[in-house]
């Protein structure tokens, strides 16, 4: 059974995660897309083969190999992220509608590939400056990964046109709103 896709795209800090598990905990209909990285896994937060499949190098290398990925990416230096065409069959086979959180060229490869089943959202942050007060606040960087993550995110912001909708996440409260009425729009168009 093929359903549709929804995919969330922003540079890291913006807030998609959280408006993904938002509309997860809130749409029995939606599945994730579990993605494949090489990155480690962030101990306390982070469960293998529910937030992430965690790959060695060499084990990610084999699936691009056999074929295995709708997109892939070297998302930062050394570290792969991609998406199994595995995940999207298993969710769909389940009756569901997949929900993608994805960097932004990872966001602009699916749209392309799913076409009229998807529709790609980009999460926008107000400014670089409440990015970086927000990457901060999480915890979770090192001054390195920081910067580059920064860096990254800049140059994405320009692709935001790339997408079929762009969702400013000023307030959260209302940007989960504002996601689940796309959502809403979008299931009932197709
Ligand atoms: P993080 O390390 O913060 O979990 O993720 C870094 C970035 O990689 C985020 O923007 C996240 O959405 C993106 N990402 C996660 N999975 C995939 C994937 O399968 N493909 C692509 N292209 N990006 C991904």
């Amino acid at each position: 059974m093929a359903g549709q896709a929804l995919i969330f795209s922003a540079p890291s800090g913006s807030g998609k995660t959280t408006i993904v598990k938002y509309l997860l905990e809130n749409n029995p209909d939606l599945g994730f897309s579990i993605s494949a990285s090489t990155r480690d896994r962030r101990g306390r937060t982070e469960v293998d083969g529910k937030d992430y499949h965690f790959l060695t190098p060499e084990e990610f290398k084999e699936k691009i190999d056999a074929n295995e990925f709708i997109e892939w990416e070297e998302v930062y230096a050394g570290n792969f992220y991609g998406t199994l065409k595995s995940e999207i069959e298993r969710i769909w086979a389940e009756g569901k509608n997949v929900i993608f959180d994805v960097d932004v060229k990872g966001g602009i490869n699916l749209k392309k590939y799913f076409g009229e089943k998807a529709l790609s959202v980009f999460v926008k942050v107000p400014s670089i400056e409440i990015l970086a007060q927000r990457l901060n606040s999480r915890g979770t960087e090192t001054e390195e990964s920081l910067s580059r993550r920064l860096f990254k995110a800049k140059f994405e912001m320009s692709f935001q046109d790339k997408f079929d909708v762009v969702l400013l996440n000023e307030d959260l409260s209302k940007s989960v709103a504002e996601a689940q009425r796309l959502y809403d729009g979008f299931k009932v168009i197709l």
